[in-house]
């Protein structure tokens, strides 16, 4: 039977975001883990998924509008996080990124993100 699921790979250190229950004990989201999709390219830093990576499957859609497609992408969890919050921690295209590459930038995205203490937060309001 279908269901609805998120594909993470990796291990698993950001918390209870992706947790198969809320704080109320309810169902939230679906899990299941898979192999790491190496050598694949990250949606948002475009780098080869290597060993020790950790991130989710997405969605890039395509094609058009009669003929939409969609094609499941790895996506580093940093990377995503950057794309969410980057922009309040002065990483993003106004700072460019303080020189960084993508992937540079989300890591310390990251970091700067989990010294606020709200890492997990984030991602439970979404
Ligand atoms: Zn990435
Ligand atoms: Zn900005």
């Amino acid at each position: 039977m279908a269901e609805y699921v998120t594909f993470w790979f990796g291990p698993r250190p950001w918390g209870p975001a992706l947790q198969d229950e809320n704080e109320e004990g309810l169902p939230r989201v679906r899990t299941k883990e898979i192999p790491a999709p190496i050598g694949e390219l990250c949606l948002g830093c475009d780098e080869a998924i290597q060993e020790g990576d950790y991130g989710e499957l997405v969605v890039l859609g395509g094609g058009t509008q009669a003929a939409p497609t969609a094609e499941l992408r790895p996506l580093h969890r940093e990377c995503g996080l950057l794309r969410g919050v980057g922009h309040e921690v002065g990483l993003c295209n106004c700072t460019n990124y303080e020189g960084l590459s993508l992937r540079e930038a989300a890591i310390e995205c990251d970091r700067r993100w989990r010294r606020r203490g709200a890492f997990g937060r984030y991602f439970l309001r979404n």
